[in-house]
């Protein structure tokens, strides 16, 4: 699975990647959407529905506090008009209230509600009703108490009026015993009989009052038992007064004080009997309480079912704030969580997989490319990945095995091509001796037979310097065949710049090149393998002479070798008179196979090779112009420490 993964590629990563980002951008825009929706839904649900049935229930309670608030002043009127027009206006709101519960939206209250609702109105109705019937009941019994009460008043005023004359008589009676009759017992008896009827008198007219007074009291008594009481007191009164007018039955005038009491006494009993009157009074007075009772009963239900109505209702919409809350809550929670999913995976792919996977490989790639360009065939390339670098990095190392074949091929080539123009220079170098060796030993032979001596000895010298030199030649030639040895040792630039020159010896003669060599004797030894360094060196000056020969003829043909000390170094400089090189090929010289020359004549490698080499010991090699015209070639190498003064 992770290598199919892997062989995605780079295009398939990052298709991968950007599609994980786009993706958590989609849940995002989703989880937004969604929560957005349902928000929606319990705003409307909280305007549609709950705000409106609130808005009802409030006007419901509105005109049921009406209700509540006039009932009282119903069951309190005092007036027959008050009455009525309270009542008409309890009859108005019910009205307004059952057309209010009528108009009610389906959607706002369920049946039973409504139905529980008109069913309280009806009673309430009918119980309204009935106060009314109470409350006009009522005024029209205490109507008529204060009519009774107004006539009875002016019938003690009349039972008053006929009493006190009768007293007045029995007063004037018993003077007139007292001063016109003669004293003895007749006298006695007139006074006796004449006082105990004015005695009686005096008692009737204070019962006759008193009654009155029962009745009237009666009247206002706060409840039955008390009028009941008042009732068997007026009946005593009675009695008593029934005694009293017996003693004075014989008076003159008592038929109409009698009449005047019977009249007072018949507000007790009979289709006047305020007693009778106030009981049924205080009975409708209670029933009017009871009434207003279950009025108030009936109110408090119909408040109860609205306040229970708008409690739903307020529950509901709360519920609904809080879920719209939680709504919101989950959707920041997710698109935050959905955010930081991206900022992770962006950071991921940017850090991980583009910052250290990519571009990191890509940087050491280049590193590798950059190391394989300037010539270290050696470099490390950092193959792995089945993707496009990984892909690029194994052809790269397929590029640098060919290149490290073909310049290991070459070099051979380079090497046998320098070894055939040895050859040929040296084949060359020792003919000439070796012919001259033979003239000579034939001239010894003739100059022998002869008996020459001293030419011959002569002849002998010439011979023994002749074969010295083709010996030197031989060794110079042993020593650039030797195979080189990889580590580096002090090496003397004495030594290595005349087998050089050796080895040059007879171009440079052919040439006619002035050659200037400035050995400093303390840049004498350096550390480098010798037989390299004579490569380096041999290449730096068959150069020269090639510039010197394809220079202007007419001109100096020189070459000059100078070495100096540093330091911790040693400088040669090999300058020449040559040609020079073009400032735009001067960046080129050390490139692989960059030449100037004809085919067959210069491969392009012996610069770049002798640099290889050079960087190999530790030194540099570098060109600039020559003053005054051709080149200049900077080799500096190490110093060899424990050769310093030697
Ligand atoms: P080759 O000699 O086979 O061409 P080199 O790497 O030794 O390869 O030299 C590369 C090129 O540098 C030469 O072709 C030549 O153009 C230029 N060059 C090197 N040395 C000199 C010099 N002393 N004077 C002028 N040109 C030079």
């Amino acid at each position: 699975m992770s290598r199919r993964l892997f062989r995605l590629g780079i295009r398939g990563h990052l298709f991968l990647a950007f599609g994980t980002v786009v993706a958590m951008t989609l849940v995002v825009t989703v989880v937004g959407w969604v929560s957005l929706a349902r928000l929606g839904a319990s705003l409307d649900r909280v305007v549609g529905h709950h705000l409106p049935a609130l808005t009802a229930a409030a006007h419901l309670a509105d005109r049921g506090g009406v209700v509540i608030g006039t009932a009282p002043a119903l069951a309190a009127a005092s007036s027959d008009a008050q009455r009525q027009r309270v009542y008409q206006s309890l009859v108005r709101t019910l009205g307004s209230l059952r057309d209010d519960l009528t108009a009610l939206d389906q959607r706002l209250i369920d049946d039973t509600t409504r139905a529980a609702l008109a069913e309280l109105l009806a009673a309430l109705g009918t119980s309204l009703a009935e106060l009314d019937r109470n409350v006009r009941l009522r005024l029209e019994q205490a109507g008529q108490k204060e009519e009774m009460l107004e006539r009875l008043r002016w019938l003690s005023a009349d039972f008053l009026d006929e009493v006190e004359p009768l007293i007045d008589d029995t007063r004037f009676n018993i003077n007139f015993a007292l001063n016109r009759t003669e004293p003895g017992p007749l006298r006695l008896q007139a006074v006796a009989l004449e006082s105990r009827r004015q005695e009686a008198l005096y008692r009737i007219n204070a019962d006759g009052s008193l009654l009155t007074e029962l009745i009237g009291r009666a009247a206002n008594l706060p409840d039955p038992e008390a009028v009941h009481a008042t009732k068997y007191y007026f009946r005593e009164v009675e009695e008593r007064l029934e005694s009293d007018l017996a003693t004075v039955a014989e008076l003159p005038g008592i038929l109409s004080l009698s009449q005047a009491l019977v009249d007072i006494r018949g507000f007790a009993e009979g289709p006047r009997d305020l007693f009778a009157l106030r009981l049924e009074e205080l009975a409708a007075a209670a029933a009017g309480r009871n009434l207003l009772d279950g009025n108030g009963e009936l109110i408090l239900r119909l408040h109860r079912l609205i306040s229970d109505r708008i409690e739903v209702e307020t529950t509901a919409a709360l519920a609904a704030a809080a879920r719209s809350r939680q709504a919101i809550g989950r959707s920041r929670l997710l698109t935050s969580a959905a955010v930081a999913v991206s900022c992770l995976a962006t950071l991921l792919v940017v850090w991980l997989y583009v910052g250290r996977n990519l571009i990191g490989r890509l940087t050491r790639l280049g590193g590798s490319m950059q190391r394989i360009a300037a010539g270290d065939l050696q470099a490390e390339i950092p193959v792995g990945g089945d993707d496009e670098i990984g892909r690029m990095a194994n052809a790269l190392r397929t590029f640098r095995d060919t290149i490290e074949a073909t310049r290991a091929e070459l070099v051979q080539a380079a090497k046998l091509a320098a070894l055939g123009q040895l050859t040929a220079g040296i084949s060359h170098e020792i003919n000439q001796p070796l012919t001259a060796i033979r003239h000579y030993a034939r001239n010894t032979t003739i100059l022998l037979e002869q008996g020459r001596h001293r030419e011959i000895a002569a002849n002998l010298g010439k011979i023994s310097e002749l074969s010295e030199r083709s010996i030197r030649i031989i060794n110079s030639l042993h020593s650039q065949a030797r195979k080189p040895l990889g580590r580096v040792r002090p090496v003397d630039y004495t030594v290595v710049v005349d087998n050089v020159l050796t080895l040059l010896e007879r171009r440079i003669r052919t040439d006619r090149v002035e050659v200037a060599v400035i050995l400093d004797p303390a840049a004498r030894w350096v550390l480098a393998g010798q037989v390299r360094l004579q490569q380096v060196l041999l290449n730096l000056m068959t150069n020269a002479l090639d510039a010197i020969d394809t220079g202007n003829g007419a001109g100096a043909r020189q070459l000059q070798i100078v070495t100096k000390a540093a330091a911790d170094s040693v400088e040669l400089q090999v300058a020449d008179s040559g040609s020079g090189i073009d400032p735009a090929d001067s960046d080129k010289i050390f490139d692989p196979f960059f030449t100037t020359k004809d085919v067959g004549e210069g491969l392009g490698l012996g610069l770049s090779i002798s640099s290889n080499i050079v960087r190999g010991f530790g030194g540099t090699l570098n060109y600039e112009p020559r003053a005054g015209g051709g080149s200049l070639f900077r080799l500096t190498l190490p110093r060899a420490e424990g050769e310093r003064n030697g």
